[in-house]
């Protein structure tokens, strides 16, 4: 029997889950095992982290490899060979241009180290002033402060919110016409137009950044209106704001190509990812930027400016730094985001499938990633809440975020494995 009194629990109701434990023991590729022996099968890759399959020897020898080799080296004064290679093969993954990649330990400081590269860069050109930052509703990013400040969660900004970063909050992108719509909706360019009024209102001068994730993820996946991302990268040009893409979610294949600014066509000026980067095998962010952001900033400081102060003591960890080289080899030599890309169509019609079920009221997604809402009881979030545990229960392990549920399987799923995990769906959810 676990002794649940001395560690407070992340993001979860510490007394409902002592009272009702669901402990996972053993994972391997694309199956949880609970410690009642209980095979679950997993809907959610890990939390988005683990799309080539749980427990990949190629990954866990390499980071062994490295442990017993070097362990540890503080980057910013002896820094590791293994660092630069995996910043060279990352930069051929991002697109164009964003070739200069800093490391971190996770979605959240990849989101921080974002905003300080955005004030540092304004900063090097002579505009300071240049503070204020756009996001949008129904936005996730992380749960630092200027994360938090950032996030359209009003719920995660109730407590922490008031101290970060000055926020203008666009619009988020779900509207009723697009109820089953699959696919990138018609409707909501438009929306893209929320960034001007920011700029009509406080002045493109004092704005930094335009913050979104290209498919916002954690909030029960709102794939973007079809040229609404075109339209902000236009009014970014036009005003000379930076776009920064938070692709935690979304990076390393998750919509059929290796980042979603690839499958949409919109390059930003930086880009924010974590997650699959190791697979989950290890904690590990990566911020991707224009050279010539970086340029700027360091010529700057060759000049006389101050450096770029930031950085973390786990950066560029030599262990994470192996996970990462594993798994991006792994991605490549296994076709990985093809093979997602492949599965998109089958995965996508079977969560459609879901519709008949009177209390679903959306099913929506794109790539291998979907989300669904649930018709609310009287308190929102409880629904959500019990059908996570009892999918749980039923063998099917997947993220609920307030009465909507998020179903991102592993590309090394079978056709048999996502129609399983439908089924599960569908047997649990026509209890309701
Ligand atoms: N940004 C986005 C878009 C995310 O989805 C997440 C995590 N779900 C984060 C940032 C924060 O990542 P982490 O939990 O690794 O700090």
């Amino acid at each position: 029997m676990v002794n649940m009194d001395y560690h407070w629990m992340p993001f979860t109701e510490n007394k409902a889950f002592k009272a009702d434990p669901q402990l996972i023991v053993k994972a391997d590729g694309v199956h949880y095992w609970d410690d009642k022996g209980n095979a679950i099968l997993d809907g959610s890759s890990g939390l988005f982290t683990t799309p080539a399959g749980h427990c990949r020897p190629e990954i866990t020898e390499a980071v062994s490899r490295q442990l017993a080799t070097l362990d540890y080296t503080p980057h910013f004064l002896r820094a590791s060979p293994a660092s630069f290679e995996l910043a060279e093969a990352l930069s051929q993954l991002t697109p164009n241009g964003l070739d200069r990649i800093f490391f971190t330990n996770s979605g959240s400081e990849s989101v921080e180290t974002a905003i300080k590269i955005v004030y540092a860069y304004w900063h090097a050109k002579g505009q300071g002033n240049r503070q204020r930052l756009v996001s949008r509703e129904r936005a996730y990013h992380g749960v630092n402060l200027g994360g938090v400040a950032l996030s359209g969660m009003v719920k995660n900004r109730e407590i922490f919110g008031n101290n970060g970063p000055s926020v203008v909050h666009m619009r988020h992108t779900w509207s009723e016409t697009q109820r089953f719509e699959g696919g990138q909706p018609r409707e909501g360019v438009e929306l893209a137009d929320d960034l001007l009024r920011a700029i009509d209102n406080y002045g493109a001068g004092s704005i930094g950044a335009c913050f979104v994730e290209p498919i916002a993820g954690s909030t029960g996946v709102l794939v973007p209106p079809k040229g609404y991302l075109q339209r902000l990268r236009q009014i970014c040009d036009a005003h000379g704001i930076l776009l920064v893409f938070d692709e935690v979610i979304t990076g390393f294949g998750r919509t059929g190509q290796p980042f979603a600014s690839d499958t949409f066509g919109v390059t930003p000026d930086i880009i924010t990812l974590a997650k699959a980067l190791t697979n989950g095998a290890q904690p590990m962010g990566a911020v991707a930027v224009k050279t010539e952001i970086y340029d700027t900033i360091i010529d700057a400081a060759a000049s006389g400016a101050p450096e770029f102060f930031h950085g973390y003591t786990y950066s560029a960890h030599p262990a994470a730094t192996a996970a990462a080289l594993a798994t991006l080899k792994l991605y490549r030599d296994d076709g990985l985001f093809e093979r997602a890309q492949s599965l998109a169509p089958l995965f996508q019609e079977a969560m459609m499938s879901l519709k008949d079920l009177e209390i679903i009221t959306d099913v929506r997604g794109f790539g291998l990633l979907a989300g669904f809402d649930l018709a609310p009881e009287q308190r929102p979030g409880k629904r959500g809440f019990e059908l996570q545990k009892d999918l749980f229960e039923a063998g099917l392990h997947i993220k609920t975020t307030g009465d909507a549920g998020i179903v991102a399987p592993a590309f090394i799923s079978s056709p048999d494995e996502i129609d399983q995990m439908v089924s599960i769906l569908r047997k649990t959810l026509k209890r309701y």
